[in-house]
């Protein structure tokens, strides 16, 4: 693997996602040699930490993502990391950044190349990125740019942090990263889709019935309410990470694997996305609120949560396509907090056909993402000791040995930025399509929401969410798959 010379900074060196999984997957690539002897990483935070401090955190996350180290490698790999106390609103510190960032490309001869990571609060992107470009904090090599998502609060918010990022940087070197689009499964539907005869012909809208996306998690808002209440399950999950499993699910065969011509083809996609009316949106879409339990919070009673609020911790809706192999199939998603169990999984219902059995089920085909990584075609055949019709999955699965083997999702996009393939990442004209849909929907509750007793269903916890969401099927043959 090349040696890719750079200086990375990353903005919220102390936080979370820092610790996690950027530092653990930025050791991955280095033990792979793809970042090596010519590179240094600024974290960069409030708090005052020193470089050692901050090498020891590295240290730290590394020994608790993996299970056996080279110690040496370790501490190699720690110290080419550097922390500059450093207040993203205050002009000084980006004076001080600079210069930092400038005696380690020397140190490291990193060629002028930089990378900045948007590892902190959404709020705070505009602000480093009007910095970045003010206080020139670009260096004379590559300068590229990783944003976290959620990248705005509604088309308006994103088209204005757009243009503050792009000041600085072409749309070719930002990278709007989506974890979702490194997950071993969603890389999957594309290869699943487009190298088999037997999946890619049924692949139409003369056969595919309806197709479900189901993201659920079990756990609620934790410590998050305060945000959360904010945002809510649309803008969360569906105006990102469904959205973005939904447009590989529908979009045309692109002409090649390069980036420019699958982001081509998600694009004509796109253009022949329906944008629902507020009719549609009343019939065709279903939110939620979790209710308590004996020792959990109900949403409205959450720690930094509106007692009044109408956020949705739930959220099943539909979109249909004008274009695309499988245009006008109705395609169903959900998403909430406080389901029965954590699961990521995709169900494409194929459309029922006449035979003598008369009894037998239509084929489904099923991907599941996580917690476990398999595909499944059900298939009927005959049952061994009657002439009745028995229902059987033929499976494509990993083994233990091979699913130990599969980089975290954070490990091949930050491998990817550094190798200069956007193909994993979302295009501003993606993005600004998804904020389109999104907006409508939440403008349409909006206006129920002000005429007073908006429709909310409260559901139970940890079981699969309001019993409405399978109201929204256009017909009464149809039903969510996975129950
Ligand atoms: P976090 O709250 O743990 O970390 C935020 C960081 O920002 C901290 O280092 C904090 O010290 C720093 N910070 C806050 N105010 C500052 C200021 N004025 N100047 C300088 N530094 C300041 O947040 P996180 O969970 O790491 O999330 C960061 C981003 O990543 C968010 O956009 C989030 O949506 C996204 N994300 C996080 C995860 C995850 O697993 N944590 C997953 C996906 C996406």
């Amino acid at each position: 693997m090349k040696n890719i010379p750079v200086v990375m900074i990353i903005f919220g060196g102390s936080g979370d996602l820092a610790h996690r999984k950027l530092y653990p997957a930025l050791f991955n690539l280095y033990e792979q040699g793809l970042i090596h002897d010519n590179f240094a990483v600024i974290g960069t935070a409030r708090r005052p930490w020193s470089h050692e401090y901050l090498r020891e955190q590295v240290s730290d996350a590394i020994h608790e993502t993996h299970d056996q180290v080279d110690e040496n490698d370790v501490k190699r790999f720690a110290s080419h990391f550097y922390y500059q106390s450093h207040d993203v609103t205050n002009v000084e510190h980006y004076e001080t950044l600079k210069k930092l960032a400038q005696e380690l490309d020397d140190r490291y001869s990193a060629q002028g190349n930089r990378l900045f990571y948007m590892a902190m609060a959404p709020r705070f992107f505009g602000t480093i990125a009007t910095h970045i470009n003010d206080q020139s904090l670009t260096g004379s090599g590559f300068n590229r740019i990783v944003v976290e998502k959620p990248f705005g609060h509604d088309l308006a918010s994103a088209e204005e942090l757009n243009k503050e990022i792009t000041a600085s940087f072409n749309e070719d070197d930002i990278f709007r990263i989506d974890h979702y689009l490194g997950k071993e499964m969603i890389q999957n539907i594309m290869p699943m889709r487009f190298t088999n005869p037997l999946i890619k012909n049924i692949w139409t809208s003369e056969n595919v019935k309806n197709i479900q996306v189901t993201l659920a998690e079990r756990l609620g808002v934790e410590a998050r309410g305060g945000y959360y209440d904010t945002s809510g399950a649309l803008r969360d999950m569906v105006q990102n990470h469904i959205f973005q499993i939904i447009t590989l699910l529908a979009m045309p065969e692109p002409k090649d694997l390069s980036s420019s011509s699958i982001h081509k083809a998600k694009q004509d996609l796109l253009e022949s996305m329906i944008i629902p009316t507020p009719e549609e949106v009343e019939k065709d879409f279903v939110r939620g609120q979790y209710l308590g339990s004996d020792n959990t919070f109900a949403y409205k009673k959450e720690p930094n949560v509106d007692p009044e609020s109408t956020t949705e911790t739930f959220v099943a809706g539909k979109v249909k396509f004008k274009k695309g192999p499988v245009a006008d199939v109705p395609i169903y998603f959900r998403t909430g907090k406080e389901f029965k169990e954590k699961k990521n999984r995709i169900d494409i219902v194929l459309k029922h056909m006449n035979n003598p059995y008369g009894q037998a089920h239509s084929n489904n085909i099923t991907i599941e993402i996580d917690p476990v990584s398999k595909i499944y075609i059900t298939i009927n055949g005959k049952k061994i000791d009657t002439s009745g019709i028995r229902r059987e999955n033929l499976t494509y699965e990993f083994s233990k040995e091979e699913m130990a083997k599969v980089p975290d999702g954070y490990e091949r996009l930050l491998h990817d930025v550094f190798v200069d393939d956007s193909t994993n990442f979302t295009h501003w004209s993606e993005l600004k399509r998804y904020w389109e849909f999104i907006d409508t929907v939440e403008d349409a509750w909006q206006k129920e929401n002000e005429k007073g007793n908006p429709k909310i269903s409260q559901y139970l916890p940890y079981r699969m969410g309001p019993k409405e969401a399978s109201d929204i099927f256009e017909s009464p043959t149809e039903h969510w798959i996975y129950e």
